[in-house]
């Protein structure tokens, strides 16, 4: 079976769908590995560790995604590549199917086997493959570095013979995997961090961080069979700002990662609340891509208000910490792989009965086979 690993095409995605490592495993497990000429050099990844690590190099990607059984991406594929591929070929990568139905539609129509890497289910068998987490996880610890950089103060108390430094105050907002590795990062760096999730479920993950859970009685919220956040009412949307904006008027960093997912971001921080923040403070909209959580922000932006509070609108903040992300998505591909990888065929076991499959599955034989997604 022959995986190809191109290049990433947007300017601000430094990460590589495979490292050196990976590539090594599964030459091992009897893959045949090409990359992209210069795939991996944007997170420090060079062409002669991916040789020394088995791979064949190639600067042909038009020739190499029409000859691949597999391509492994972090982003979509161009409309133009996703019809490139031959039939029965597997394409794998973040693929947006909420938003990309012509995309989906196309790569049905290739005969391609789509693998959307944020419908891999959230479960324990599948956590390993989990790249929706391995990143989310490096993208809350690269919030607390980013806002810490912007902020004219430092994050721990300091007792000098010239005074003392109160310990910076973070606020949290929404604590899944991002969150909690934001609160964790904040710790770490000895701030005083409060934060809140409309799931009251995650109270005892905050406390166990050391980090105060903020309480506001929204009623009933409950969460998904996933695990994800349900939207909230108008009135319980009003209810969570008016608690919120006085944290947030105390805070000297707010970090949101509020996500729901398959469809917009809730608007949490507005205008009033933003209004209400002291001068130098720093925000980071940590879903500033699918639609944002504070009113004004903007993607790869930094707005200041007219009372001086920073709005950093960073999208893929994981591509800071590139080397890293990279390693964990390889990874999940790798752990993907392996885990379908029939020894004796050579190939991956396709049943879509498979729970972890009939998941991730978007497309494949010719139709749409997701029942999200199949209309
Ligand atoms: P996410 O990125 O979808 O959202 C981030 C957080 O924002 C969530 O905790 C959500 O409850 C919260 N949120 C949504 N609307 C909000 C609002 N209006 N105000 C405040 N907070 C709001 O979440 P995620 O990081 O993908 O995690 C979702 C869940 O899945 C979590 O419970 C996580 O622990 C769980 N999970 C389980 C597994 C597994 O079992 N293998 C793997 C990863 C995550």
């Amino acid at each position: 079976m022959r995986v190809f690993v191109p290049s990433e095409t947007s300017e601000s995605e430094k990460r590589v769908a495979l490292i050196p490592e990976s590539v090594k495993r599964l030459v091992g497990l009897g893959l045949e590995i090409v990359v992209e000429s210069g795939a991996g050099a944007a997170s420090y990844y060079l062409d002669d560790d991916y040789t020394a690590a088995g791979a064949r190099i190639s600067s042909d990607r038009a020739g190499e995604i029409a000859a691949a059984d597999m391509v492994l991406r972090l982003s979509k594929p161009s409309m133009e590549e996703a019809t490139a591929q031959k039939s029965g070929s597997w394409s794998v990568g973040f693929l947006d199917p909420f938003n990309e139905g012509e995309l989906i539609g196309k790569l049905a129509e290739s005969g391609v086997t789509a693998v959307s890497m944020e419908m891999i289910p959230r479960t324990t068998l599948a956590q390993k493959m989990d790249g929706l987490s391995s990143q989310a996880n490096l993208a809350g610890y690269f919030a607390v570095l980013k806002a810490a950089e912007r902020l004219n103060r430092i994050l721990p108390m300091m007792m000098t013979p010239a005074g003392t430094i109160s310990p910076a105050r973070v606020f949290v907002i929404g604590v899944g995997v991002a969150g909690l590795q934001a609160i964790a990062t904040a710790k770490r760096l000895g701030a005083r961090v409060d934060a809140f999730d409309t799931r009251p479920v995650v109270e005892e993950q905050v406390k166990s961080l050391g980090a105060k859970f903020v309480k506001i009685d929204l009623g009933e919220v409950g969460q998904t069979d996933q695990g994800y956040a349900k939207e909230l009412t108008e009135e319980q949307k009003e209810m969570q700002k008016a608690g919120m904006a006085k944290v947030c008027a105390q805070s000297d960093i707010v970090i949101t990662t509020a996500k729901l997912f398959g469809r917009k971001a809730p608007m949490i921080v507005d205008e009033r609340m933003l209004s209400g923040m002291k001068h130098g403070s720093v925000v980071v909209d940590l879903a500033v891509e699918s639609g944002g959580n504070v009113e004004g922000s903007k993607l790869d932006e930094e707005v200041v208000t007219s009372n001086g509070v920073r709005i950093l609108g960073i999208g893929k903040l994981e591509c800071g910490v590139a080397a890293h992300a990279s390693q964990m998505y390889s990874a999940n591909l790798y752990n993907f792989i392996e885990h379908f990888w029939d020894a004796e065929s050579k190939t991956i076991k396709s049943d879509l009965s498979d729970e972890i499959l009939k998941g991730c599955v978007i497309t494949q034989g010719g139709s749409i086979v997701h029942e999200r997604f199949a209309k």
